[in-house]
């Protein structure tokens, strides 16, 4: 129906999470390993997001990395280590003794990575505030050997587009003002405020339920009016 008005589609992105492989997803003792490391780096062996930031933000920057990977590292303390030998076994995840063997089995950047390792740590030690805002609390300085990198890469779990709105829920028209009786609420419009990144678990159902409300009550107005 709205095809045929020429009304305008907006917020035509693809939504991403982190996961190990397109067939493990992110899910499972070893495919959730992608959400345990809080350092993250790029093939160059360098930092590129907020790691403490959202999951979609972080699979969507990932995606923009040389081949499309990333590496999350982890040192062996925290109580995961038995998933991250798991994922060794498997032939998942890589695992090094020290900083540079680990770097050149992933085959990352070897200086520039032992720099970025050494960087950060030195920002939780100090108490510094992070380059990449990072939660200082969050951030997992990795200091003991052995360590592991877990591949990261983004899984598409799907778009939100939405039909554009205006403030009050009208559907706006091709000649960009609003068509008279026709609203769109929650995933009719969800295009108009987030696609790419989720901003937080319940932002669709909290944006249904307000975009709902702000289109009843605009018909509302137009009858008595
Ligand atoms: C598996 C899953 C997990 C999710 N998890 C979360 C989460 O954790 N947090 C979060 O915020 N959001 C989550 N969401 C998203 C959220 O649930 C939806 O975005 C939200 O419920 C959409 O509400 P809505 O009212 O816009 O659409 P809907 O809930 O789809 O309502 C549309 C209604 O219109 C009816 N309908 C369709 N066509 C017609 C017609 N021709 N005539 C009459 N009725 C019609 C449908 O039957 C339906 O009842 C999840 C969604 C899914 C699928």
């Amino acid at each position: 129906m709205t095809r045929e008005l020429g009304i305008e589609i907006v917020g035509n992105g693809v939504m991403a999470y982190e996961a190990l492989t397109p067939k493990m997803g992110y899910k499972g003792e070893v495919g959730s390993l992608v959400w345990v490391p809080e350092l993250i780096v790029n093939k160059e062996g360098n930092r590129f997001v907020d790691e403490t930031g959202q999951s979609t933000d972080i699979a969507l920057q990932t995606y923009l990395q040389t081949d499309d990977i990333s590496f999350g590292i982890h040192d062996s303390q925290g109580d995961r280590i038995e998933d991250f030998e798991a994922g060794v076994e498997m032939g998942l995840i890589y695992k090094g003794d020290t900083l540079e063997e680990l770097a050149d089995k992933v085959g990352i950047n070897v200086e520039n990575f032992v720099a970025t390792v050494e960087k950060y740590n030195a920002t939780v030690a100090n108490g510094t505030e992070d380059e990449f805002g990072s939660i200082l609390s969050q951030m997992k300085p990795p200091t003991e050997g052995p360590f592991y990198a877990v591949p990261i890469r983004a899984c598409i779990i799907g778009t939100m587009p939405g039909l554009k709105v205006n403030e009050n829920c009208q559907v706006i028209g091709p000649n960009g003002r609003a068509i008279e009786n026709l609203f769109a609420a929650g995933e009719l419009m969800f295009g108009n405020i987030f696609n790419r990144v989720y901003p937080a678990t319940g932002t669709a159902i909290a944006l249904a339920i307000y975009t709902g409300k702000i289109a009843g009550e605009t018909a509302n107005n137009q009858i008595i009016n």
